[in-house]
C-alpha cells in the first residue's frame, strides 16, 4: 500500500540565521554564497524541484526541527572563567533517532551547525539507516586549550546538552577536533547523572566503553570503498593511480593510508593547515603521520616540495580527497580541477557553483553524503552494539560496511544514469525520497 500524500504545510517563517561571517567567507573574493546553510538549502532546493515535490514538503525538508544554543562558563587553568557558545541542532528525526557529530572550531557558526545537521539527514537516509540528522559544536580553540580546559568544557556542553540528547534521543559522534576521548567525557557525564552506564549515548567512544573495532578509520574505509567503486565505473585502475589528499586528520589520513595499503594507489601529495607536501614519486603516509607527530605538521616530509592548500587541490592527478573543511572547491578554483574523481570526505568542501563546473569538465564527484557515509554506517554499528551488549568482530564490522557502501553507492549511479545528473544530485533525489517516504507515512501532526 502506498503512502498518503501529504498537503502542502504552509505557515512557515523565513529562516533569520542570525550568521555572522566567518573568515572563510571573508578571505574570499568568489562571488557565490559560502554561507554552508544556504549552499545546503540549495542543494535541497535543487533536488526538490527535480522530485517536483509540493512547496511545504520542500518547506519542511529546508528547516531545521529543533536548535539549542548554550552559553556555559568554564574554569581555565589560570583560575579565570571563560564563557563559550555552543550549539546543537536537530534537524529531522523522521526516519529515527537524530544522529550527528559535534564539532571544535574556532569558526563553528549556528549556521555551520544547521548546514551540517542538514547533510546528516541525507547521509543516512542515502546509506539507508535508520537515523535522522543533528549536529552540534562549541566556539572555541582547542589548539591552544590544555587537556584538562578541553574535559571541563565538554563535560559543561554534555550536561548543557543533556536535555535534548541520550540513546533513543540523539546520539553525538566526533568531528573535527573532537575524538574517542572527547566522547568517553560525553558518555561518563551523561552516565554519572543517570546513575548507571549508558554506553549507547554517542558513538566513535573507545573500544573498552562501548565503542566498536572499526569505527577510528571507518569513514575513510568507506570513502575507499566508493572510490574503488567509481574506479570500476569509470574504468579506472586504482593501483598506480595518483593521489592528493586536502587534510590529514582522522578522515584524511587513513583515506591516504587505506588507498595505499589495500588498493595499491600512489599518494603524491597530502596537507593538513600548515600546508602541504608533495611528491612526484609518491610516500607512505604512515610515515608522514609519525613526521606529523613529531613535528606537528605534514610540510618539512623528507623528500617532498612544500605546496600551499590550494595548490593541492588543482595538482594533475587522478583522485582528489577533499578532507578537512567546508568551501575548498568554489567557482573560482573549480575549472581548474584537474583529477578525474574527487572523493569528498570532508563536509561540504564543494559549492554548487563548483558542482556545476566540475560536472561539465567530465569530473566525477563522490559526494560527502556518500563519500564520508562510512563513519556514521559504523556509528549506528556500535550504537546498535551498545543496545544489544554483544560485540562484533573487525572483519563483521568491515564486511557490513563494505555491503552498506556498496549498495548506497549503486543507488545514487543507478540514479544519476536514469536521470543524467551529477552524483550529488542523484544521492539528494534517493536521498530526499526516503525522507519524504517516512513523512508520507507519518502525516504531519495534529
Ligand atoms: P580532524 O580534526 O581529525 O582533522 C582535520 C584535518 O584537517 C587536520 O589535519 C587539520 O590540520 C586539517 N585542516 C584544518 N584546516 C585546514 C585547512 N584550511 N586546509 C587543509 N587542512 C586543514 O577531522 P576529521 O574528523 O578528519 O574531519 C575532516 C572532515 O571530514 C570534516 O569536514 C568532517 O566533517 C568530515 N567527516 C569526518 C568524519 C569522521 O568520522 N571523522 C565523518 C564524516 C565526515
Amino acid at each position: 500500500m502506498a503512502p498518503k500524500p501529504l498537503s502542502p504545510c504552509p505557515g512557515y517563517a523565513p529562516l533569520t540565521s542570525g550568521h555572522k561571517t566567518t573568515d572563510w567567507e571573508m578571505t574570499s573574493m568568489v562571488k557565490e554564497s559560502l554561507n554552508p546553510f544556504e549552499i545546503a538549502r540549495e542543494q535541497v532546493d535543487r533536488a526538490g524541484k527535480r522530485l517536483k515535490l509540493e512547496p511545504g514538503m520542500l518547506d519542511i525538508l529546508k528547516h531545521p526541527k529543533r536548535e539549542l544554543t548554550v552559553h556555559f562558563p568554564v574554569k581555565m587553568d589560570d583560575g579565570s572563567i571563560k564563557v563559550f557558545t555552543g550549539y546543537r541542532v536537530q534537524y529531522n528525526d523522521a526516519r529515527g533517532p537524530f544522529k550527528g557529530g559535534i564539532r571544535y572550531h574556532w569558526n563553528v557558526s549556528l549556521d555551520e551547525v544547521r548546514a551540517l545537521s542538514c547533510w546528516m539527514t541525507w547521509k543516512c537516509a542515502v546509506m539507508g539507516i535508520p537515523y535522522g540528522g543533528a549536529k552540534g559544536g562549541i566556539i572555541c580553540n582547542p589548539k591552544e586549550m590544555s587537556k584538562d580546559e578541553l574535559e571541563r568544557m565538554t563535560r559543561r556542553y554534555a550536561s548543557e546538552i543533556s536535555i535534548i540528547i541520550g540513546p533513543m534521543k540523539d546520539i553525538p559522534a566526533p568531528d573535527v577536533y573532537t575524538d574517542s576521548q572527547t566522547m568517553a567525557w560525553i558518555m561518563d557525564t551523561l552516565s554519572v547523572n543517570a546513575g548507571f552506564a549508558v554506553t549507547g549515548t554517542v558513538t566513535g567512544k573507545p573500544v573498552s566503553i562501548g565503542g566498536s573495532l572499526g569505527r577510528d578509520e571507518a569513514t575513510a574505509r568507506g570513502a575507499m570503498y566508493t572510490t574503488r567503486e567509481a574506479c570500476k565505473k569509470l574504468k579506472i585502475n586504482p593501483r598506480g593511480a595518483t593521489v592528493a589528499v586536502q587534510g590529514f586528520g582522522n578522515a584524511g589520513y587513513n583515506y591516504a593510508r587505506l588507498m595505499q595499503d589495500e588498493l595499491g594507489s600512489k599518494i603524491v601529495a597530502v596537507s593538513d593547515s600548515k600546508g602541504g607536501i608533495y611528491s612526484e614519486k609518491g610516500f607512505d603516509p604512515k610515515r608522514v603521520l609519525t613526521h606529523k607527530e613529531k613535528t606537528g605538521s605534514v610540510v618539512g616530509f623528507a623528500g617532498t616540495k612544500k605546496v600551499s592548500n590550494e595548490d593541492l587541490l588543482e595538482l594533475d592527478v587522478d583522485l582528489l580527497a577533499p578532507s578537512a573543511l567546508e568551501n575548498q572547491i568554489t567557482s573560482e578554483n573549480a575549472s581548474r580541477i584537474k583529477a578525474k574523481i574527487s572523493t569528498e570526505c570532508a563536509n561540504g568542501p564543494t559549492t554548487p557553483e563548483a558542482d556545476d563546473i566540475l560536472h561539465k569538465k567530465g569530473v566525477l564527484v563522490i559526494p560527502d553524503i556518500l563519500a564520508n557515509g562510512g563513519g556514521v554506517t559504523v556509528s549506528y554499528f556500535e550504537w546498535v552494539q551498545d543496545l544489544a551488549n554483544y560485540f562484533w568482530t573487525k572483519k563483521e564490522v568491515d564486511e557490513k560496511l563494505e555491503g552498506i557502501m556498496t549498495r548506497a553507492f549503486e543507488a545514487v549511479w543507478t540514479m544519476r544514469d536514469e536521470k543524467k545528473i551529477d552524483m550529488r544530485q542523484a544521492a539528494y533525489m534517493v536521498a530526499i525520497n526516503r525522507v519524504v517516504e517516512a513523512y508520507r507515512w507519518r502525516g504531519i501532526y495534529p
